[in-house]
């Protein structure tokens, strides 16, 4: 046998046993992983039953519900909806799929904005009574943008206990996947639906050195991203779209170009929430002054639009602010 030969043979002999170390090593890895999972599964079962078997104390629970991945609820959540006297729900008859897709039969009551003066004292002497009431809307975590909060000032005003079952919040799940910082943020919930008020909302919240959160529906994204872009200045934003769904995406840009592309796709549909990047440092520092004395020089060689999105772009403030103090300049020259 020559070397060229016994140096192949070997090889390939060398190639099979290490195939075989590798099925052999993945089969183990199979086995170890679904001897985890049994674990899992067992475990928190048994959490599950240890959480039920104890009794609930009286009081008013908050209990966050999926915000479109059924998966998403909580041991602690399951447990406190299973042995609630009463559930207030939003829309009980949404809440019911939720509740029978885990088999739990408790009592429902309606409580949104249109009953909430006439339920709320029926609730609160239900607690007073020392019963048991969770509180859940349609989706996440309840009084964030939904009912509640008069609810539980009352509750604690009445010295009644209310404590908060954490679990999904559309704010929470777009800000983490956003890219954007999260040590500080703000979340602003839905702006107007009107243009003007929502304008001057994002005038007011321009400044603030904060990743801005709002929530907004498929038909308003559009118009609510231009008067953003408009409003805020060239800053990134993330549109995160049907979260924990089939669907779910999450674009990032910049504000400008989100709304150009949205502009264009007339059958928007699903739920949205879009995460705006705090205003660049500088922003804050630009002055009148500065951004009259930019405009003068960019008027020399631009058309009065161009130069206010130049102006606008280098500076990042926002076009609204350039535009207001470029007609002043103008009106001043005339
Ligand atoms: N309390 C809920 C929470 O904590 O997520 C929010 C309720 S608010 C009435 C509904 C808005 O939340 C929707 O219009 C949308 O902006 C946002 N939202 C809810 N579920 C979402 C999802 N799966 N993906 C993206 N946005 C969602």
């Amino acid at each position: 046998m020559d070397g060229r030969r016994l140096y192949h043979v070997t090889f390939s002999r060398l190639a099979r046993l290490k195939a075989r170390a590798v099925r052999v090593q993945d089969h183990q890895d199979e086995e170890r992983i679904e001897g985890a999972c049994g674990r899992t599964v067992a475990r928190a079962s048994e959490v599950l039953s240890d959480l039920i078997a104890r009794p609930l104390a009286p009081g008013l629970y908050l209990v966050a519900t999926p915000i479109g991945n059924l998966a998403d609820i909580s041991l602690r959540a399951l447990s406190v909806l299973a042995r609630a006297e009463l559930i207030a729900a939003e829309d009980t008859r949404h809440s019911k799929k939720l509740l029978s897709h885990f088999g739990i039969a408790a009592k429902l009551t309606p409580y949104h904005e249109h009953n909430a003066e006439r339920e709320r004292p029926r609730l609160l002497a239900r607690l007073r009574a020392g019963q048991a009431v969770a509180l859940i809307s349609d989706a996440g975590t309840p009084l964030i943008s939904d009912p509640g909060y008069k609810l539980v000032r009352a509750a604690l005003e009445a010295g009644l206990m209310v404590t908060s079952i954490p679990g999904p919040s559309a704010a929470l799940a777009a800000l983490t996947s956003s890219g954007m910082p999260t040590d500080t943020f703000l979340f602003a919930g839905f702006l107007p639906p009107k243009s003007g008020p929502r304008r001057a909302r994002l005038d007011e919240l321009k400044t603030a050195p904060a990743t801005l959160v709002f929530f907004e529906s498929a038909p308003r994204l559009a118009k609510s991203l231009a008067d953003m872009a408009d409003m805020l200045g060239p800053r990134e934003g993330t549109i995160a779209k049907e979260l924990t769904k089939l669907h779910e995406s999450v674009t990032r840009g910049r504000l400008d170009r989100l709304a150009g592309e949205l502009s264009s796709n007339a059958a928007l549909k699903g739920e949205f929430v879009v995460v705006v990047a705090p205003p660049a440092e500088d922003a804050a520092e630009a002055s009148d002054e500065k951004i009259a004395e930019q405009l003068e020089k960019a008027l020399k060689i631009e058309s009065f639009r161009d130069a206010v999105r130049s102006v606008a772009e280098v500076l990042q403030v926002s076009r609204s602010r350039v535009y207001e103090l470029g007609l002043k300049l103008t009106a001043k020259r005339d």
